[in-house]
Order: structure tokens, then C-alpha cells, then sequence
């Protein structure tokens, strides 16, 4: 859709929320051996500026790229409409989180009819809607000129009937002038979510981007200086949990420790992060792989990395690795017998699951040598598609010994 405002020819941005939607909290550190100790601190300024930074004018490293400029709505107020099979209750949740929205930004929200609305919420049947080259269970699409938002519209997934609950908040944020995702804090924007709800961190920098030291328009390095000190105004974080979650960030694919290309994904949209916890006890790094406008094939895989001298307390069965990763763990899997493969990075036990969009290979295997590790993930055929175990697991490796991500030192 092209809307035409009064002076130039209206931009239009869409936003791809495949990430958010398949990883879930599956990524948290919660499985990981040497949890990182509970901080009393608040998050600080720095953290929280980068995570502006990042949801308003993008990572260089993530597909979707980045803004040069900063938006957000041109008016204080908007109108909003709902269109399509919408599932009972939508009305009222709508109401309830744009109420929210209406807190937090001070851009009034009021309800109008679908042609007159300047934000439409549109039902689409079914469990996906295609957003450029992506399937996504929910997308956004903002409509904007050199004066700021004009029209953004939303688009949902009516099946299954969580999606309705657990996109609106993510793609609010897109239509209130955040078109990118975010790893660094908990938020609805991170490609592992934490939350289906606006999170501390995300109120925060709602506020922020509607203070009135901001305008529509601004560079990154000249926004930079003030969002901090509107941040640094409206207050520190001050939750322990915010502050204790590892901090993740976004890389390049090709600068992954863990290599994997398993069949069907040569041409996969990629996304991968890293994280460690402050001592640096570990470092975990995680890479989502999805097929060009396709459900499937579909793979993810994590590797957490020791540090010397630590060891895992137990091994873990290929089914507690699928209740980490929900694309598995939400699709009603039926396992077969586990069993175990030798391939090139070791021992890998592993277990098929049926589900009805397909066959999911499900593994883990702890790496030895120099550096103890663990690879586990899961990799998800398309459905009537047989499944070549050999196939997936011999695609896995470690790139070259010694290798460290790019930005390790920044941590210390
Ligand atoms: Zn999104």
C-alpha cells in the first residue's frame, strides 16, 4: 500500500518479525551451566542508549539493515480501526495496550472507522502473512513523509489464536516508530523473547522517543547525546532481573563460532547473537536459519562455550533440548527413540519428533578439545519430506580453533 501525504511521496517501511516469533525465550541462559550470578544493579545508561539505538536506527549486522533517521507519528494524536475475522476479545485487548501506548508516548489514540483510521489492524486467516521475502505470523507496515508517521498498518495471523496477544505489543512498537529489533534488554523486540508485554526497558524508550528533545528526522549521532539524557532523566532501570539477563548482540552469520548449513538453507535468512555473562564464564551464541517464504526447512542451533577449567553438571536428553526451542516444543511433538550419532564434532544424541508441518531432528552434543562445549538445536523438514539424519549433523562445525567473536573485549 502507497498513501500520499500533502508534500512528497509517503516512504513506506515494513518490518520482517520472523526472529521474534521463532526463538521465543528459548535462547535464555536458563539452560546453561554456570548461570550468571543475580546483579543488584541497575541497567546501565550505556546498555539502555544501545537499545534505543538499536530498535530506532537498526544493526548493521541483522538482514533487515539500518535507518538513517529517526521517526516517529507527525501528530500527537491517531485513530485506529479494526478489519478482518478478528477473534473474540480483540477489541478490548486493543484498546487495553493502545491505552498504554496512549500513556507512554502522549499521542492521543481514538477509534474510527477502517477508511478514515491512520492505524488498521487487519486479520489475515491463517498461521502466516508474507512480509518481503519472510513468512511472519504478524508483520507491520508504516507509511511515513519527512514529517513523521502517517498511517501504519498491522497485519495478524489469525492462527494460532496466542499470535493475536503475543504480536500486538511487538508490532505497536514498529508502528510507533521502532522498525528494528533488539537483543541488548528484554523486550517484545528481541529475536529472544522474554515477554509478550512491553518490558521496562521498552517503556522506557517509548517515552524516550517521544520527548520532546527528539524530532522526526534526526541522525543517529546527534539523537545519541540526548537520549541519554532523556533516558538518564526518566530514571534508571532498576529491575535486578532486567539488569541480570545477558546482554546479546547481533552478528553476522558468517562471523558465527558455529558454522551449520544444513539441507534446504543454503539460501536461508539468517540471524545470529552472542552473549556472555560479566565474569565471562561462558559464551553462548545462537543462529536462527529459515528458507525465502517458506515455513520449512527451518533449524536453529546454539553453542555454548566454557571457559577452562568448567564442566557441565549433567548431560541433557534431546527432549529437554526440544522444550527449549519453541518452533518444536509448541508443535505438538511426538518423539521416537532417541539414539546417537558420531559426526564430525562429536558424540550427538538426537531424537526425531513428529509434528504436523513435518519431521524435527532434535541434538545435542558436548565438544571437546581445548575448550568445553555444547551444540544443541534442532533442524525441521518440510512435511512428506524424508529426513537424513547423517545430512544434518555432518553439517555442523567450529570454525577455526582460537576464533573469538568480534566484540568479546567490549565485555570486559
Ligand atoms: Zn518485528
Amino acid at each position: 500500500m502507497r498513501w500520499r501525504g500533502p508534500a512528497l511521496a509517503a516512504l513506506l517501511l515494513l518490518s520482517a518479525c520472523t526472529a521474534g516469533q521463532q526463538s521465543a525465550s528459548s535462547a535464555s541462559p536458563r539452560a546453561e551451566p554456570a548461570a550468571a550470578p543475580p546483579s543488584r544493579e541497575a541497567v546501565s545508561s550505556a546498555r539502555l542508549v544501545r537499545f534505543f539505538d538499536e530498535l530506532a536506527y537498526g544493526n548493521a549486522a541483522a538482514p533487515e539493515g539500518a535507518s538513517p533517521t529517526l521517526l516517529r507519528w507527525a501528530d500527537r494524536s491517531l485513530t485506529y480501526a479494526i478489519v478482518g475475522p478478528a477473534p473474540p476479545g480483540a477489541d478490548r485487548l486493543i484498546a487495553e495496550r493502545l491505552a498504554r501506548f496512549q500513556a507512554l508516548t502522549g499521542v492521543a489514540v481514538a477509534p474510527a472507522n477502517g477508511a478514515e483510521a491512520t492505524l488498521v489492524f487487519e486479520f489475515v486467516r491463517g498461521t502466516r502473512v508474507p512480509v518481503r521475502e519472510e513468512l511472519a505470523a504478524c508483520s507491520a507496515r508504516t507509511t511515513y513523509d519527512e514529517s513523521g508517521i502517517r498511517r501504519a498498518r498491522i497485519f495478524i495471523a489469525t492462527e494460532p489464536a496466542r499470535t493475536f496477544s503475543a504480536c500486538l505489543d511487538h508490532e505497536l512498537m514498529h508502528a510507533y516508530g521502532f522498525p528494528h529489533h533488539s537483543s541488548v534488554l528484554p523486550s517484545v523486540m528481541g529475536p529472544i523473547r522474554w515477554s509478550d508485554t512491553l518490558s521496562e526497558a521498552d517503556e522506557a524508550v517509548l517515552r524516550a522517543l517521544y520527548d520532546r528533545r527528539l524530532a522526526v528526522g534526526l541522525a543517529q549521532s546527534v539523537a545519541e547525546p540526548r537520549v541519554a539524557q532523556i533516558l538518564g532523566d526518566l530514571g534508571a532501570l532498576s529491575s535486578r532481573q532486567l539488569a541480570a539477563e545477558l546482554e546479546w548482540h547481533t552478528i553476522p552469520p558468517q562471523a558465527a563460532m558455529l558454522a551449520f548449513d544444513p539441507p534446504g538453507l543454503a539460501r536461508s535468512i539468517a540471524r545470529s547473537f552472542w552473549a556472555a555473562p560479566p565474569d565471562l564464564a561462558y559464551l553462548v551464541e545462537i543462529s536462527f536459519l529459515s528458507a525465502p517464504e517458506r515455513e520449512r526447512p527451518r533449524a536453529s542451533v546454539r553453542y555454548v562455550r566454557l571457559g577452562r577449567e568448567r564442566t557441565f553438571s549433567r548431560l541433557v536428553s534431546p527432549e529437554e533440548i526440544a522444550r527449549s526451542w519453541p518452533t518444536v516444543a509448541e508443535a505438538s511433538p511426538r518423539f521416537r527413540s532417541a539414539a546417537e550419532r558420531s559426526a564430525a564434532l562429536g558424540l550427538f544424541r538426537y531424537a526425531i519428533a513428529d509434528t504436523a508441518a513435518g519431521p524435527c531432528l532434535v541434538f545435542v552434543a558436548e565438544t571437546g578439545g581445548l575448550l568445553p562445549g555444547r551444540v544443541d538445536g534442532f533442524y525441521c523438514a518440510p512435511a512428506r519430506e524424508r529426513l537424513e539424519v547423517g545430512a544434518v549433523l555432518d553439517r555442523l562445525r567450529l570454525r577455526q580453533p582460537g576464533y573469538e567473536p568480534p566484540a568479546v573485549a567490549e565485555l570486559r
